[in-house]
């Protein structure tokens, strides 16, 4: 196992994890951009993740497309390959590589809050465990997504008049967003920027119900006192200011660094995370009993330290090509 300019590569199995660039065989841990890109010769992934791709870059974003379910090992010469739950979007993976009786496991972006939008992620016992770090600092500690849901309720309780519009990535944590209120007993209708329409359709297809959702609208005024979504980048655009007395929020777990909520003018930062805080990190490197970490994209000093002052060999994978992923 090594890196290469193209991503995490196995020499034992010749294939990538996750590859930037376009190469022979990739094994994609999930649908997101930065980790599923599109010109690989043949991708392997859960059916889920697949689904997604064809849905993000068309059919035909790899020559040939192998469905790989969780539990199921394939063999590539003398590798065994495995995916397991993440728990981090529909379809997330972890990658097991079995060789010569060792046994690495790859995290790919993963959480262990409970999420109905996504497989509960399985804990994958292994020798050496690659593990993303995108908030590996102390500092993160993600509140429960139900406490941050009733904020939002509160708000529209207190604003009737205003339409509540939540910066949400399409992929993921709108519907996350979606469950955690159906969750919450909200039953109305929420309404869906265009840009995260075909998305919420998908997990619908995919058997993952989220109730009634709709475009928004031609006639604004309609939206006062509902819930409206759209992605982040249009939070600050002019297209929000047509919306009645417009409260802007967002959710994604970078909502817990106020500068981060300013820059955005968020006023109702939710804090809605689809990734490990801290101390799930922490707890996930002892269960698998790994003595070798490696981490990868996200704050990776800091959880190098405390792998080390734990006694475990650790190092920093730095592999280039991954987005720090504003929408987590
Ligand atoms: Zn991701
Ligand atoms: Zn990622």
């Amino acid at each position: 196992m090594g890196v290469r300019p193209e991503g995490l590569y196995c020499k034992a199995g010749d294939f990538f994890i996750d590859p930037v660039r376009p190469v022979s065989t990739a094994f994609i841990t999930h649908g997101h951009s930065d980790h599923a890109r599109a010109g690989h010769v043949k991708a392997i992934a859960t059916p889920d993740t697949l689904a997604i791709m064809a849905c993000r870059y068309g059919e035909g974003f790899a020559q040939k497309c192998v469905e790989l379910p969780y539990r199921q090992p394939i063999h590539f010469s003398d590798a065994r390959v495995t995916l397991y739950p993440a728990g981090h979007i529909l379809g997330s993976a972890q990658v097991l590589i079995e060789h010569g009786g060792a046994r690495l496991a790859i995290s790919g972006d993963y959480k262990r809050t409970a999420d109905c939008t996504a497989r509960e992620f399985e804990l994958v016992p292994c020798d050496v465990f690659v593990t993303e770090a995108t908030f590996g600092l102390p500092v993160f500690r993600h509140p429960d997504p139900q406490k941050e849901i009733e904020k939002l309720l509160t708000s529209l309780a207190i604003f009737p008049g205003s339409a509540h519009l939540v910066g949400c990535y399409a992929l993921g944590k709108t519907q996350r967003l979606i469950a955690e209120l159906r969750r919450a007993g909200y039953d109305k209708t929420v309404y869906l920027h265009g840009a995260l329409l075909a998305t919420t359709e998908l997990y619908e297809r995919r058997g993952i119900p989220l109730g009634p959702f709709a475009p928004v609208p031609k006639d604004r005024r309609s939206l006062a006192g509902e819930i409206v979504l759209c992605p982040p980048s249009q939070l600050a655009d002019r297209w929000s200011r047509s919306l009645p007395e417009v409260i802007p929020a967002a959710a994604s777990g970078w909502m817990q660094i106020r500068a981060r909520a300013k820059q955005q003018r968020v006023e109702l930062p939710l804090v809605i995370s689809d990734h490990c805080d801290w101390p799930q990190l922490i707890e996930t490197i002892h269960e698998t009993g790994a003595e070798e970490i490696w981490v990868t994209h996200g704050r990776e000093e800091a959880l190098v330290h405390y792998c080390r002052k734990a006694g475990l060999q650790a190092r920093a994978l730095s592999l280039l090509g991954y987005e720090d992923e504003a929408g987590e």
